[in-house]
């Protein structure tokens, strides 16, 4: 069972998640305050095994690079978003579309979720997906950006739809102060989600 915190950095209410079994630790979109985040991580004694990337907006990977060189590990990011990101080519382990990995004693599947950007993921660990900005709770992320596309984001967010209904989500910003939701939830509650599982019918 993993255990799931949430450190919420950076002026945009950005989320970055901390996810641990035992002493093994995961990261998620660590951005902002790296100083903080190690300090998380070191005084609890735990063994930091991955980063990974929702995708590259610069609000989810910024001042990562000292993170990622004080830990001694490479970032997982989708490669559609290896540009928008701009972090050097050898702290990443790039990949294209799904996988699936074993980090340290992590399960961790990636499902690809573009339409925010086009190398947008989300993170499958257990029963729990890390959505970034593809879908907040009650909302979705923006799609009038470079490289966005509406039609896949409504794609995704079918594709997040079709996971068992019990699946917790954590966005990439707790905008109105919540970040956390249910696959359930969801599909009774948000609009957009709806409106994508409405079109597909037609
Ligand atoms: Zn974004």
């Amino acid at each position: 069972m993993i255990n799931i915190e949430v450190l919420n950095l950076g002026p945009m209410d950005n989320c970055t998640y901390l996810v641990t079994r035992g002493k093994e630790a995961l990261l998620i979109d660590p951005a902002w305050d790296p100083n903080f985040i190690i300090h998380t991580v070191e005084s609890r004694h735990l063994n930091v095994q991955g980063v990974l990337f929702t995708h590259g907006h610069f609000d989810h990977v910024k001042l990562s690079q000292a993170l990622l060189k004080h830990f001694h590990v490479k970032a997982f990011l989708e490669e559609k978003d290896v540009a928008l990101a701009g972090l050097p080519a050898e702290l990443l382990h790039t990949y294209a579309g799904d996988q699936h990995f074993q980090i340290g004693s992590f399960d961790v599947q990636i499902l690809a979720t573009p339409g925010h950007t086009a190398g947008c993921v989300c993170i499958l660990i257990e029963d729990v997906l890390f959505t970034g900005d593809t879908l907040f709770p009650g909302a979705c992320g923006r799609v009038d950006l470079p490289s966005s596309n509406p039609r896949d984001m409504l794609a995704s967010l079918r594709r997040i739809a079709a996971l068992p209904e019990d699946t917790r989500i954590f966005a990439g910003h707790s905008y109105g102060g919540r970040c956390s939701s249910t696959v359930a939830d969801e599909k009774l509650h948000n609009p957009y989600m709806r409106n994508a599982l409405r079109q597909e019918k037609n």
